[in-house]
């Protein structure tokens, strides 16, 4: 029999329409931030029906601008899952706070409102919730507290984008939420972000910090309407998105809910596959929530895992891990020396998780294909 062909862990699906308006923008004249970038803006807040969307180089960016327009900074404690990318929390690092790791719930992999609540001290300032895979985290509860206390709260969006809590699309509530359109996310622009609020002040302050601090419009200068004064507000970054990205970000947009049906279509095929497994713990849906499906997050047992990513990729499937607990790496641990019994939720989950391969331009039967070897590996190990 044919060798198969190797499974990717993902791939973007990037159509005929992006790379002519790619193509497109490079023959205008104009490739840095401008008006397409200013039209991607405008129809990512549509879609989410938000007021303000500040396109960035990063979600990363978008995070560290987020906290510095909300005056977080030395000294101040931000409490954020350690089951999240690492960008979450060195992010808080990087403006001079400090990181506070609170534990997950066991059925969702989201922030623990309870634990949240636990960690809170006169110092606390802001809490960070990532949307883990895709699902909404509980966010009516997390912005009570954060309400109650006077905290901010920001939405870390990567996994996130046209997932919905009820009813409603992530960020549509208004809180300032980060998106990412990394190669690897459910839209993307090669590298990019979004920031959205319905404050209009902090939606100016971003606009500002994401270009070196000068004011909004600063892009225009090379236009004909535009001049060469402009004033600095602030010392920024050079966080701005390219119009080269947009061209990528405004065609993927068109695409998304497309996306999104079928990342549900291969889930639920999963679902069905996997479900007679007696080792392997499904993704939980909970209700009033639009799963985005980022991720295919399966748990096994902990002696079996590195074991069956390797069977897997001897079997030509990719997989991933999501995540190393932020608070395991070397930077974390010595600054800040977390235990595993501070955190036995998230200790528990990592040890059993792996991300199966999930993306639009998979076949039904490539999730099949998977689950066929997953059970295999079973079957076999049952034997022994
Ligand atoms: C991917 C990711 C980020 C970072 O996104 P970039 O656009 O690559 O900066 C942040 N948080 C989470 C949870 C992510 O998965």
């Amino acid at each position: 029999m044919k060798n198969r062909d190797f499974l990717p862990y993902c791939l973007p699906s990037i159509g005929r329409s992006e790379v002519k308006e790619v193509v497109n923008t490079i023959t205008s004249g104009w490739m840095t931030m401008g008006p397409k970038t200013r039209k991607f803006e405008e129809e990512f807040a549509k879609y989410i029906g938000v007021k303000y969307a500040v396109a960035v180089n990063s979600c990363t960016a978008g995070l560290h601008l987020a906290l510095l327009a909300h005056g977080v900074g030395n000294g101040d404690e931000v409490i954020i899952p350690s089951f999240t990318f690492a960008a979450t929390a060195n992010v808080v690092v990087n403006v001079g706070a400090v990181p506070v790791f609170a534990d997950i719930d066991g059925r969702s992999f989201n922030l623990d409102p309870k634990e949240v609540k636990n960690k809170i001290t006169k110092k606390t300032k802001a809490i960070i919730v990532v949307h883990y895979a895709g699902q909404a985290a509980e966010l009516t509860q997390l912005e009570t507290i954060a309400k109650k206390n006077k905290l901010v709260l920001i939405e870390d969006a990567a996994h996130a984008v046209g997932s919905k809590y009820q009813g409603e699309r992530i960020g549509k509530r208004g809180n300032t939420t980060c998106y990412s359109f990394y190669a690897t996310k459910n839209m993307t622009t090669g590298e990019g972000g979004m920031v959205t609020t319905n404050n209009e002040q902090i939606a100016d302050v971003l606009s500002k910090l994401r270009l070196h601090g000068i004011s909004k419009d600063a892009w225009k200068r090379y236009d004909k309407g535009g001049s060469w004064k402009y004033d600095l507000e602030f010392a920024g970054w050079k966080y701005n998105m390219t119009d080269l990205q947009a061209s990528l970000g405004l065609h993927q947009l068109k695409k998304l809910e497309g996306f999104l049906r079928r990342r549900n279509k291969l889930a639920n095929v999963y679902k069905q596959e996997l479900s007679g497994v007696e080792q392997v713990d499904l993704p939980v849906e909970l209700k009033g929530r639009f799963h985005a499906f980022h991720l295919y997050p399966i748990l096994v047992p902990k002696k079996n895992r590195d074991d069956l990513i390797e069977f897997l990729k001897d079997e030509q499937i990719g997989t991933s891990v999501h995540f190393i607990p932020v608070h395991k790496f070397d930077f974390y641990k010595k600054r800040y020396g977390i235990l595993a019994s501070d955190l036995p939720v998230t200790e528990q989950v990592f040890l059993g998780e792996i991300s199966l391969p999930l993306y639009p331009a998979m076949k039904i039967g490539d999730v099949k294909y998977v689950c066929k070897t997953i059970k295999k590996y079973f079957d076999r190990n049952e034997k022994v």
